[in-house]
This record gives structure tokens, sequence and C-alpha cells, in this order.
């Protein structure tokens, strides 16, 4: 289905804002303005990303930027956070089934599924989530998708 990108992003953003009002959230589409896609599909990826941006973040810095860019053949989703970051050695760890950092910002709730699932819908969707972080700074998640219309 077609959808105009910055209106599925804005809604997404909208219901965050929302939800923790403490968040600050920023969005930027660049090159496209509508995009083929599954958006329950792509809307649980925002869902999982947006929620662990919140969560693994100082609480007087929960702040999240998300970058789309249409470039060539892909558009890619940038989800860059200014929270707590992710050990090197931990990289390849989190997209694992039930595998949680322990810290203290671990939440009641929580089982470690929400990148796992991610990357399942991902790779469904044809595309690659990839992330970098640096612990302390914050971290990028970004989304990567075959652009078909
Ligand atoms: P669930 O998503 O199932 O509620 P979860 O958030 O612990 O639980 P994942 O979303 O799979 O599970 O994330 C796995 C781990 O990766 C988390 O426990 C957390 O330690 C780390 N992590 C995920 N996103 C971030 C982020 N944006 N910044 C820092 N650490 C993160
Ligand atoms: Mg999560």
């Amino acid at each position: 289905e077609e959808i105009v990108i910055e209106a599925f992003v804005s809604r997404y953003i909208d219901t965050f804002k929302i939800k923790y009002p403490d968040f600050k959230l920023y969005y930027k589409v660049s090159g496209a303005h509508t995009f083929y896609t599954d958006p329950v599909l792509l809307g649980s990826v925002f869902q999982n990303l947006i929620e662990n941006a919140y969560k693994y973040s100082h609480p007087q810095k929960r702040e999240l930027r998300i970058n789309i860019v249409h470039e060539k053949r892909n558009i890619v989703f940038s989800f860059i956070d200014r929270g707590i970051g992710i050990p090197r050695e931990e990289l390849n760890n989190i997209f694992k089934k039930f595998y949680r950092i322990e810290n203290q910002y671990n939440q009641n709730g929580s089982v470690g599924l929400g990148l796992a699932f991610c990357k399942e819908l991902v790779n469904f969707m044809d595309g690659e989530i990839t992330v970098q972080s640096k612990v302390n700074e914050g971290s990028e998640f970004r989304v990567t998708l075959p652009y078909e219309n």
C-alpha cells in the first residue's frame, strides 16, 4: 500500500509525544514523498525502536531524531538517540530473541523480543537493520528498505 511518508512518521511522533511528554522527538524527510510498503509491519518497527530510544535514555536526555532519506533504490530510516548506548561487544547480541542487557533501565515487562521482532519484520520486507552506538553518547538504528514505486 502506498503511504505518504511525512504523514506516516508524524502520526507515530504525535502518539509518542502524548504518551511521553518529556520525550523530544524530531523528524526529517528528504527525497521521497511516498513509499510503497506494509504500514502495519513498518509501524511495528517504528513502535519498537521509538520505545527503546525512550527506555534506554537518561531521564534528562530523552531525545530521538528520525531521518528518512531516499537514496537510489533504497529508503533509509535512521533512529538516532542520545541514550545510554550499547557496548561494542553487545551489538551483535541485541537482535537475538530474549536477549537483554542488564542495566538500571530494564523495566518490568521487557522481555528482550523487540529488536528480534524488528529484525524478522525488516528481513521479511527484504530490508536490513543495523546499529551503531557509543556508550554514554547514544545509538543509531538504521532500517534500509528497498524503494519500490
Ligand atoms: P522488549 O522490547 O521485548 O520490551 P527489550 O527492550 O529489553 O524488551 P529489545 O528491544 O530487543 O528488548 O532490546 C534488547 C536490548 O538492547 C535491551 O535490553 C537494551 O539493553 C538494548 N537496547 C535496545 N535499544 C537500545 C537503545 N536505543 N539504546 C540503548 N540500548 C538499547
Ligand atoms: Mg525493546
